[in-house]
């Protein structure tokens, strides 16, 4: 559990009458290892453990995460409550999410059912939408990063990539994010890329909520680049999913940006007029529910 202990109190450097009790470790991310904590109070939050040594001086790459997290408040983005630091960590109190990520849900599934992915795709595409009004591109969304909240609401996490672009005409050209995820524009730097990138990650989010497989995923990077570029995908037939969903998920994955439907386009679809639940059973991680 790297430096930390079971029951462990962590104390703000300069806060006082401020303590979090360490009850359980959720996960370790690249940088981070989180824990469920609970306060003087008994409220339950998700703290993610930085260690300031893995950035040596430069601690600019999470104070960026954490900037542009803090200006996010979305009922479907994980709410970042506060960031404060101690001699060897800078620690993130987020909203705890207890039930996991779309990427376990998913393994216990196999594939979810197309009324589930509505109500998913809706949720996703409020929160992308919000961001993009912010000026926020996300340039890491995939399954392991959207958290599932206890009733199974979906959060998306993680903006240790996001960038904010500050005039209506500037591109980016560094490549990130999540090779199987990337859109091709991102993979063509010599185009430069902008908020599509994301619509073409939520495509292929989309893509793998339904078939349970992904839609680019060759064995080696060099195949994987090329298959992006031509948008070479194919639907398995062992997975029966309607014609408006495969139809909707190849308006997405266009390698043209500028003809890639947009976050409204996309919710206008005519996929979306079918049954669409409010909520999910909690029963719905492990097994389907009985909407279809
Ligand atoms: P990194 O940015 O270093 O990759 P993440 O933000 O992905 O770290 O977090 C690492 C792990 O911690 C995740 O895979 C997940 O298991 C867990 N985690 C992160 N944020 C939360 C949260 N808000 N609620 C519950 N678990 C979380």
């Amino acid at each position: 559990m790297s430096s930390f202990e079971m029951s462990q109190i962590i104390k703000p450097s300069n806060r006082q009458n401020e303590e979090y009790k360490i009850l359980q470790l959720l996960g370790k991310g690249g940088f981070g290892t989180c824990f469920k904590v609970e306060n003087q109070i008994g409220e339950v939050f998700a703290l993610k453990a930085i260690k300031k040594q893995a950035f040596g001086q430069n601690l600019t790459e999470v104070l960026n995460e954490a900037n542009i997290h803090y200006k996010l408040e979305h009922p479907h983005i994980v709410n970042l409550y506060d960031v404060f630091d101690d001699s060897d960590f800078v620690y993130f109190r987020m909203e705890l999410c207890s039930s996991q990520s779309l990427f376990d849900m998913v393994v216990n599934r196999g594939e979810l059912t197309e009324s589930e992915v509505r109500l998913y795709m809706i949720q996703l595409i409020d929160a992308v939408g919000y961001m993009h009004d912010n000026n926020i591109m996300h340039r890491d969304l995939k399954l392991e990063n959207i958290f599932l909240s206890e009733s199974l609401d979906l959060k998306i996490g993680d903006f240790g990539l996001s960038t904010e672009l500050n005039s209506m005409d500037e591109r980016e050209s560094t490549p990130c994010g999540t090779l199987p995820y990337m859109a091709p524009e991102m993979l063509t730097p010599e185009v430069g890329y902008r908020f599509e990138v994301d619509i073409w990650a939520i495509g292929v989010i989309m893509y793998i909520m339904l078939f349970g497989s992904m839609p680019f995923g060759q064995d080696t990077d060099s195949m994987l680049v090329s298959q992006i570029l031509n948008a070479d995908f194919e639907f398995p037939s062992d997975v029966e999913v309607s014609h408006a969903a495969k139809n909707l998920i190849s308006a997405i994955l266009n390698p043209e940006y500028d003809e890639r439907l947009t976050l409204s386009e996309i919710r206008h679809h005519f996929f979306f007029r079918g049954p669409t639940p409010t909520q999910l059973p909690t029963s719905a991680f492990r097994k389907a529910p009985n909407f279809d």
